[in-house]
């Protein structure tokens, strides 16, 4: 899928047959200077990037997680990367590594990479005897290289010109976008589903399911809450990808067009766990993962600030339901308790830019993790935090609203009383056990504990890539 024009993503660098034969020359050259000076093995990483503009983001990038590829699978095999040197100008890149081993079993583990990775395809990963000679693919018992386009030997293709250059280009940035679409919708897809994970299994939890007991709940205890976990991430993943796909529409259209993967997920979730383990979570999670995906594929910043922001514009209007609802005409659950208190709850969270994780779940966890907490005993108050602040309509509709407010406001007076940070196992304990005397669950906190855990994730985990 290409969002935008071929022109925007190549710019206009071109070059000549001219400067491609020079290239291929000063490459020899170089080849041979290494060869010379370390009398090893060499591979040569370059790009096979059709038509005339060899250098642009799109292909740096492709080349900067090829040469990550190459360095780890000379890593895995124990393969000492000697020398290494890289060459960029518009004739596009190239990488050098003097390695010492032998060459045809280098030559199998480089062409592994070209044949098992789908951005492989791009690479020409050549090795080079300490003589200067090839290794070529048939040395390995290989078959030539596939065509991109029709399959068929791409050495008879490219001389016998059978596809034009268009084609060809257009075809190779398919496949590279496509990988890293992929790559960073897989990321995203793993932060939530171990967020989802990391909530569930952090223990103690007032009232609700954790690794202890199953809280308040009859009906699900923690298997249930893996096997609804198991079931939803790659519809996380589903919804970065919608977020991509739709990165020109406006964020509220963008709301509009995940819906019916939510409702889908709703449905494999009631499947597997026969409960509403996540159905929250299903709205929240899967905006913030289709944000995620906005904002990557608008080559935007996916920082905190960024996906909170998106979010509050993509849930805009999911207000505008209340809008018209009194005490006299409200009729379900949440009508309810928005005609009676004002309460929106996570829908209003949403669109209010998840303000609650903002300010009672995010500081909080950064400041215990910070001091060395766990992210189990960090999480374990952050909760505690959240439920002292959120009005929880799960708790509303398990008792009244007199019980929630007299609930928040004891646990609050514990966490000024002593400091979040000196509450102990012991006392959150009796907090659980006391919910679970009450019949009680936070659990829209949870699942606002789980988005802070998921904030958490993905800032680290996008800081690694
Ligand atoms: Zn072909």
């Amino acid at each position: 899928m290409i969002n935008s024009k071929l022109s925007d993503i190549l710019g206009d660098e071109k070059v000549t047959l001219a400067d491609m034969l020079d290239a291929r020359e000063k490459r020899v050259s170089s080849q041979q200077k290494i060869l010379t000076e370390y009398k090893m093995l060499l591979i040569s990483f370059t790009l096979n990037i059709p038509g005339s503009v060899k250098k642009f983001p799109l292909a740096e990038k492709t080349f900067s997680e090829g040469k990550k590829l190459i360095v780890r699978q000379l890593k895995r095999h124990n393969i000492n990367i000697v020398h290494e040197r890289d060459n960029t100008s518009k004739t596009g890149y190239e990488s050098f590594f003097a390695v010492d081993g032998n060459p045809v079993y280098i030559k199998k583990l480089m062409a592994e990479i070209e044949d098992c990775c789908t951005l492989g395809r791009i690479f020409d990963i050549d090795v080079l005897n300490r003589n200067g000679e090839k290794i070529s693919r048939q040395d390995v018992n290989l078959g030539r290289r596939m065509c991109l386009l029709c399959g068929e030997d791409a050495h008879s293709c490219a001389r016998s010109k059978r596809h034009d250059a268009e084609a060809l280009i257009k075809k190779s940035i398919e496949i590279m976008t496509a990988y890293f679409n992929e790559r960073f919708a897989d990321i995203c897809a793993s932060c939530a589903n171990r967020a989802m994970l990391y909530e569930v299994c952090t223990t103690p939890k007032p009232g609700l399911v954790d690794r202890a007991n199953r809280g308040s709940h009859k009906d699900m205890d923690i298997y249930t809450f893996i096997d609804s976990t198991a079931v939803l991430t790659p519809y996380f993943r589903d919804l970065v990808l919608s977020g991509i796909k739709f990165c020109d529409d406006e964020p509220r259209q963008l709301f509009e067009k995940i819906r019916y993967t939510g409702m889908e997920a709703e449905d494999r979730m009631f499947k597997a766990a026969k409960a509403n383990t996540h159905k929250g979570l299903i709205f929240s999670l899967g905006i913030i993962c289709a944000a995620l995906g906005y904002l990557f594929a608008n080559n935007k910043s996916v920082d905190t600030g960024s996906i909170l922001e998106l979010s509050k514009q993509m849930t805009a209007k999911v207000l505008d339901d209340f809008s018209a609802i009194t005490k006299g005409n409200a009729n379900t659950y949440g009508e309810k308790l928005y005609a009676g208190y004002g309460i929106t709850g996570i829908r209003g969270e949403a669109a209010n830019g998840f303000i609650s994780v903002k300010e009672y779940g995010l500081p909080v966890l950064k400041k215990l993790l910070g001091r060395g907490f766990s992210l189990n005993d960090a999480g374990s108050l952050t909760l505690l935090n959240l439920i002292a602040n959120v009005k929880d309509t799960n708790i509303i509709s398990r008792s009244d609203i007199d019980t929630q407010n007299s609930v928040q406001k004891e646990i609050k007076r514990l966490i000024e009383l002593k400091g979040i940070e000196n509450i102990t196992i012991d006392e959150i304990n009796e907090t659980d056990n006391k919910f679970i005397q009450m019949n009680i669950s936070p659990g829209g906190c949870a699942d606002l504990l789980a988005i802070t855990y998921m904030f958490c994730f993905i800032q680290s985990a996008v800081e690694d890539e």
